[in-house]
């Protein structure tokens, strides 16, 4: 199956991939009674937007530990990139572990619409003149500092707050990170490369698209999964790959095109790459 995958995606003209929440890992995560605890507290103090950012220092700290579990996930999305490289693609991606940014896609072909840790906006949203701005390397260091401290409190039973990045330059009110769990999400972080997308969209149409989505699960399903259902039933030269441990099935449109496979993405991709 995995080298009628891989024809199938030298063939075509274009790669559309969806990557999912099977690449957030969090399963793996709330094993760990820390993280839970701190995911715990970021919600009950409002600060949501935190997530991303505990999410991606556990996934670390694991792979330093040398857990394979974990580096297996930046493993696989590099051996994506490295496959694709010679492909027209776009992918779309609903993690906000930022790891995909790291993996080696080409520029521009990567759209986020959940965000994550690499920009940081206004608490008042789009309703606040200033947009989303990347975060400095000094700023990352800081939050990250900021999670290791109350990793080390932990202990302690009163909920104790993390600080906020700093404040908004316009209005005053506090900077947080530009993601879907911030109160008042701003999507200026990510519009812009969204259009490029909707537009390489519309240059698929009767051209042999290949639609490889993979892990993507219910979270976020008009993100992902209900629109390249529709292009992959609109596309007569589509083909359309499905991976996921549970939620494998093809509608009943797309079962003459479609390939559905029953097995996590992470581990499929590692066969495949
Ligand atoms: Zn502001």
């Amino acid at each position: 199956m995995e080298q009628r995958i891989r024809e199938i995606i030298q063939d075509s003209d274009m790669v559309l991939v969806g990557i999912g929440e099977e690449f957030e890992g969090v399963r793996q995560l709330k094993q760990i009674p820390e993280y839970v605890r701190l995911i715990e507290e970021a919600e009950a103090t409002g600060k949501d937007w935190m997530i991303p950012a505990i999410n991606r220092y556990f996934a670390d700290r694991e792979i330093k530990k040398g857990q394979d579990a974990f580096a297996q996930i930046p493993n696989v999305l590099a051996g994506l990139a490295e496959l694709l490289q010679d492909k027209n693609y776009f992918m779309v991606t609903v993690t906000t572990n930022d790891y995909v940014w790291d993996a080696g896609f080409k520029e521009g072909r990567v759209v986020a619409p959940c965000g994550g840790s690499r920009k940081k906006q206004c608490a008042g949203g789009k309703d606040c003149e200033v947009p989303p701005q990347p975060i400095s390397q000094k700023e990352w260091e800081q939050l990250q500092g900021e999670i290791s401290n109350r990793i080390d409190k932990i202990q302690e039973s009163n909920v104790c707050e993390m600080d906020y990045i700093n404040n908004c330059p316009q209005c005053n009110r506090p900077m947080v990170l530009n993601n879907i769990f911030a109160e008042n999400y701003d999507e200026r972080g990510y519009l812009d490369t969204w259009q490029i997308y909707t537009k390489w969209l519309q240059g698929t149409l009767n051209r042999k698209l290949c639609i490889l989505e993979l892990g993507v699960g219910m979270q976020y399903p008009s993100v992902i999964r209900f629109p390249f259902e529709k292009i992959g039933y609109f596309n007569q030269k589509a083909n359309f790959i499905r991976v996921n441990k549970n939620l494998y099935q093809l509608t009943e449109e797309l079962k003459e095109k479609g390939i559905s496979i029953s097995e996590n993405a992470v581990d499929w991709l590692t066969s495949l790459c």
